[in-house]
């Protein structure tokens, strides 16, 4: 049996080593440390942003978001429903409601015009929505131009939910500094990782220092502890953050990496079975994971993840919507079919930087070679 190929794997440098090395000599193993303050510096600089702020993971940085946006009890928060489920549970931390909206073919993420719909809706209903979270799906960005004039123009704040986007660019802009707040993650199956993390960015200083604040147990400045209001236990630690000096060395090449597993698998699957997420002319995703749909097809992408998967090959369906999920099954959904049709019909294929041009030989001859028996 060949060693297993999985969908996205961490892949180091071996400059990781060193930057922990510092960390354990310098006896910095706690969630204080130069470290830290190193890799929120490297992150504005790389996102032409001005205020970061690295914390536990992607999840707790949108919980955060969230937190500092005022969202709170019995308020409503546009989502997208086609996304991981650390996108939104965050609101349920804030006991407020999801409201989710699907997809547009164009780009698979939000759609800007049902975007608007569910707006108008929900003041129908008598309830302002409090804030939106907009996710740029497997690396590619949404529509944040149109979708940021209609959250202007209602006044609602937005949260760019980049998790999976860190590199990606719209307009030339970097994606998670589109909107008002943006987040990335470092969990280990991401573009670059710290084993585990995450981190927010904005323009709006106060709005991160107040994370900051949050995110260590909302201590007041005084020498007891004293604490005026509800915290969190969020920071990273100076070790994670060390991974994550000796990842961003090469975040451009990682970026490269994977855009180049895209394009080998454009040029070699058929395409009258597979077709591929579409780039906007406007955008450059990161190609975090390949995704195939698999349509009209005489199999089905269940078939070919389990043929795979006896060749020791990872494959996952698509995030399956979060309107379908049981936890969410009270939450208001604008709907339109989107994307439940990719959750039936698509695939992520292995997409690692790590991979080396025999496994992806490996991999494409193992789906050429069950196509061909069908
Ligand atoms: C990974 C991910 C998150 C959560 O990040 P964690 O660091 O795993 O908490 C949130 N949103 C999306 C879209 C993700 O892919």
């Amino acid at each position: 049996m060949n060693k297993r190929i999985y969908l996205s794997p961490p892949h180091l440098t071996g400059k990781e080593k060193e930057f922990i090395n510092e960390a354990l000599d310098s006896n910095w193993v706690a969630p204080a440390g130069p470290a830290i303050g190193h890799f929120e510096s490297e992150i504005a600089k790389y996102n032409k942003i001005e205020n970061a702020l690295v914390v536990s993971s992607g999840t707790a940085a949108i919980h955060l978001a969230l937190h500092v946006l005022g969202v709170s009890r019995g308020d409503e928060v546009i989502c997208s429903t086609f996304t991981f489920s650390g996108s939104c549970y965050p609101i349920l931390y804030q006991s407020a409601t999801p409201v989710f909206v699907d997809s547009e073919r164009k780009s698979w993420n939000m759609d800007p015009v049902l975007l608007e719909e569910a707006i108008t809706d929900r003041l129908r209903h008598g309830s302002k929505p409090k804030a939106i979270i907009v996710v740029d799906l497997f690396g590619m960005p949404a529509q944040l131009n149109p979708m940021m004039e209609i959250a202007r123009r209602y006044e609602i704040p937005v949260i760019e939910d980049a998790a999976e986007a860190l590199g990606s660019k719209y307009y030339n802009k970097l994606a998670g500094t589109l909107g008002d707040i943006g987040i990335f993650s470092f969990n280990g199956n991401k573009i670059i990782t710290t084993s585990g993390g995450g981190a927010l960015v904005s323009q709006t200083k106060k709005w991160i220092d107040k994370a900051r604040f949050l995110s260590s147990q909302s201590r007041s400045p005084v020498p007891y502890y004293q604490h005026e209001e509800l915290g969190y236990n969020y920071q990273l630690s100076n070790i994670s953050a060390s991974i994550g000096l000796g990842q961003m060395l090469v975040l451009n090449e990682r970026i490269q990496q994977r855009r180049a597993i895209f394009d080998f698998y454009k040029d070699h699957l058929p395409r009258h079975h597979f077709s591929f997420q579409p780039e906007l002319e406007e955008s450059v995703s990161n190609r975090w994971l390949t995704t195939v749909l698999i349509e009209n097809s005489s199999f089905s992408p269940e078939e070919l993840r389990v043929a795979l998967e006896a060749k020791n090959i990872e494959t996952r369906p698509l995030w399956k919507p979060m309107h379908l999920q049981p936890v969410f099954k009270n939450a208001p959904a604008y709907v339109n079919g989107v994307s439940e049709s990719f959750f039936d019909k698509g695939l992520c294929l292995p997409s690692g930087s790590s991979l080396q041009s025999v496994d992806l030989d490996y991999i494409t001859n193992s789906i050429l070679e069950f196509i061909s028996k069908r």
